[in-house]
């Protein structure tokens, strides 16, 4: 009998070194940082190869977030953050894992390993089996690989019994081959990662403004008179988000930043492209900081929203942009008698602040037009997501700051390509119009029934009702929350696959049988029947563009994401009609399939060869609300956090460092944050260190309360920080497993990773 794989990273230490807290960010640091990371995976030589055309029109699409390119002007020398050469850095390393690497290691003492080590460990050269009982992984053929597959789902009860995940960096033509192979196999199981990330606010986009996407265009950074950073660390994980930033500021725009931490990336930045910067304290960014408490954000905005009710009635049409809400809008009143149901004095505790600084800001936004508001999972990863983005939308409505240039939604998608893998369809739920365009174009009848989001197919999973999972790319185990238990519905099922480039812990955790199906990453040359292809991705302002590799592929034994499709398709589908193998011989064949079956795709192949690529169409930026219930602009009503904590209980919320990229463990820096070489660590108000009688770096166990039921995260260092008291931050993935399952936001199920109330227990040696 195999023994237990460990689900969560090892709870050692690794010799944390402090240091001072940086008053500015990116400059030398990030350009010295980037070289490094890039020289040591990759080499001198290839390094600088894969970076000149990170970025570039006909370039290589950074593998990271999904911030977009200037549509205009590339920057000559380095179009890309410090965070972009890492991420691709990580894809383009040198280091091998051949079968005897496997050979050499049980499955078991690689889970011992640190998911950095796991990580470092370098490319997967061939297809894997990890056979029932077996305890080190083993070479197998692809066609033996596709069979094994073919042979499990076909065996299944019902084609609900297994699930089929995404990772936000399958290309646009890997992603829509994929939701048609599993649609054709007969569910809509079609979990992604955009069911833990912006989920939140699809669903309020989609319900306020009638698309689930952001409205504003890179240029509008240009143009505003106002950026609102709610919730977000453009710092670290939106790297060249900084650009736009400083754009807006020479433009003469203003910013507020609301986050509980006091991220230096919105403090000072230092333009890495112009030397002349490089010295001295850097550009200001934020003009003010609201160190709101987690969680703390509909309260914040409420009472905002009053001041701004308040004033109006004061100096009428001094705030409220009457022609538009009169226009195109709905709602309005209802929504205006609910701000009457909230006093300030209730709603101010939540926030943390003083109510002179909500003053500041709502003076701001009084005197202000141009609005754009960015937010990332700091809004959409709590049980009242949904309202927190919702009453986001109700301030931009009030300002008619929408739909015009300078203006707008602006949630900042964290990969590359999550919001084009929706836009092929890429989710559990079918839209009508869609499954008939499939339908007719393919000769079948897609399943209509509502499949399995991430929350949902782990419990399935766990209640083996589904008993196959499929990975398209992604660390399933390492990004989901309640991870112990994740991981023994992972063990449950018959098979666990994994499409993958590199080793990661969702490998370590496994099924009766799995399978590692190695892919070729996005910087190699993807060469077919045809001739070398390129993919296409969407970045977060809906621009679809193109991504080359030139490298040549790790292994001479890799597939690439639609071959691999195509592959399984063959080896699963006794009656399809579709032709996956002619599919992939020329990738133009199945953009022809996109255009003839989803909307904004018209001369898809012509207008994607053009430089930069083309805009989807955006309802809310063109100032046209029509896809909406009410075919207009809706104003909503929505909800404070009703979390209250015991005077011994914190609120919590997961964090990347700023050597990490989802579950991808860079290095062992968080630079910005002044911490060094470790990960294990918990930031706490210095008062509530005290009134713990704790010290810095004393050692102490995290424990979550939900529902009567307790989660232990061993081993962490007390790092007093500038936090609001009662509010903790630590890193993820070491702390999902202090995420109930349970614990998810309303209407979006998105996992509630930044609302975990816990207490915190020190560890007497
Ligand atoms: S900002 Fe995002 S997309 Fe751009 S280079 Fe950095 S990580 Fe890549």
């Amino acid at each position: 009998m195999t023994k237990k794989t460990n689900a969560q990273p090892p709870k050692k230490f690794t010799g944390i070194k402090l240091t001072e807290i940086p008053t500015k960010a990116v400059g030398t640091k990030a350009i010295s940082s980037a070289l490094q990371h890039v020289f040591s995976e990759v080499g001198v030589i290839k390094g600088i190869g894969v970076l000149k055309n990170l970025n570039q029109t006909y370039g290589l699409d950074c593998p990271g977030c999904a911030w977009p390119d200037p549509d205009e002007k590339r920057a000559f020398l380095a179009e890309y953050c410090e965070n972009g050469a890492k991420a691709i850095a990580e894809e383009a390393t040198k280091n091998r894992i051949s079968p005897m690497f496997f050979a050499t290691h049980s499955v078991e003492e690689l889970s011992n390993w640190s998911d950095y080590e796991i990580g470092k460990s370098g490319r997967i050269t061939h297809p894997m089996i990890l056979k029932e009982g077996a305890t080190h992984y083993e070479e197998i053929s692809w066609e033996e690989a596709f069979k094994t597959i073919g042979n499990e789902l076909n065996s299944l009860a019902s084609p609900n019994e297994a699930v089929f995940y995404t990772s936000g960096r399958t290309s646009n033509e890997a992603a829509f081959l994929y939701q048609l192979f599993v649609r054709q196999f007969g569910t809509n199981n079609l979990p992604d990662c955009s069911n833990m990330c912006h989920e939140s606010s699809g669903a309020a986009l989609s319900e306020t403004l009638g698309i689930g996407k952001g409205s504003v265009t890179l240029d509008d950074f240009n143009h505003a008179d106002l950026v609102m950073v709610i919730g977000q660390n453009p710092g670290t994980n939106h790297p060249r988000m900084l650009t736009a930033l400083s754009e807006t500021k020479k433009n003469g725009g203003k910013i507020i930043s609301i986050n509980p931490l006091p991220e230096v990336g919105l403090k000072n930045y230092v333009d890495p492209q112009n030397p002349l910067k490089w010295i001295g304290k850097g550009q200001e960014l934020t003009d003010l900081f609201l160190q709101v408490k987690i969680n703390g954000d509909v309260a914040l905005l409420k009472i905002i929203l009053k001041m701004m009710k308040q004033r109006e009635l004061e100096q009428p049409n001094s705030v409220f942009n009457h022609q538009f809400i009169q226009e195109k809008t709905a709602g309005l009143d209802a929504f205006l008698e609910d701000l009457d149901k909230y006093s300030i004095e209730d709603l101010l505790p939540q926030t943390g602040l003083e109510i002179s600084q909500i003053e500041q800001a709502a003076e701001l936004i009084i005197n202000n037009e141009k609005i754009i508001i960015c937010w990332a999972m700091g809004l959409t990863q709590h049980k009242n997501a949904v309202d927190n983005i919702r009453e986001v939308v109700n301030l931009l409505l009030l300002k008619g700051s929408i739909g015009k240039k300078g203006a707008g939604t602006c949630p900042v998608r964290g990969h590359s390509n999550v919001q084009g893998d929706r836009t092929m369809g890429i989710w559990e739920k079918l839209k009508p119009e869609f499954g008939k365009k499939l339908a007719k174009e393919f000769d079948f009848s897609p399943p209509t029934e509502t499949g399995y989001d991430v929350v949902s197919a782990i419990e399935a999973m766990h209640k083996e009702e589904a008993k196959v999972f499929f990975g398209m790319g992604g660390n399933f185990v390492s990004a989901t929350p309640d991870t112990e238990f994740t991981a023994d519905a992972l063990r449950k099922c018959n098979l666990t696959v994994q499409v993958s480039t590199k080793l990661n812990r969702s490998h370590l955790i496994h099924g009766k049988q799995a399978l590692i199906l190695p892919c070729l990453g996005r910087s190699e040359k993807d060469a077919q029947a045809s001739g070398e292809q390129f993919v296409t991705v969407e970045n977060s302002m809906g621009v679809v563009h193109q991504s080359v590799g030139h490298l040549k592929p790790a292994s001479e034994h890799l597939l690439s994401e639609p071959a691999i499709v195509a592959g399984l398709a063959t080896a699963t589908l006794q009656n399809s009609k579709v032709e996956w193998n002619q599919l992939i011989t020329n990738y133009d064949l199945i953009r022809d399939k996109i255009e003839a079956t989803i909307k904004g795709f018209e001369n898809y192949n012509e207008r994607v060869r053009k430089k930069g690529g083309f805009y989807l169409p955006n309802n809310a930026r063109d100032n046209n609300f029509k896809p909406t219930a009410t075919g207009k602009a809706n104003f909503t009503i929505n909800k404070p956090s009703e979390i209250y904590l015991r005077d011994h209980q914190f609120m919590l919320m997961t964090i990347r460092t700023h050597d990490q990229y989802n579950t991808t463990i860079y290095g062992l820096n968080d630079r910005y944050r002044g911490v060094l070489n470790e990960r294990r660590v918990v930031f706490i108000n210095p008062k509530d260190m005290q009134k713990l009688g704790l010290k810095k770096l004393d050692k102490v166990n995290l424990i979550s309360h939900f529902n009567n039921e307790q989660r232990t995260a061993e081993g962490f260092l007390i790092i007093p920080y500038s936090i609001p008291q009662q509010c903790v931050a630590t890193y993820f993935p070491e702390a999902n497993v202090l995420v109930p399952i349970k614990s998810k936001a309303n209407i979006s199920n998105t996992p509630a990773s930044k609302t975990v109330v816990i207490t915190i227990e020190k560890v007497t040696i």
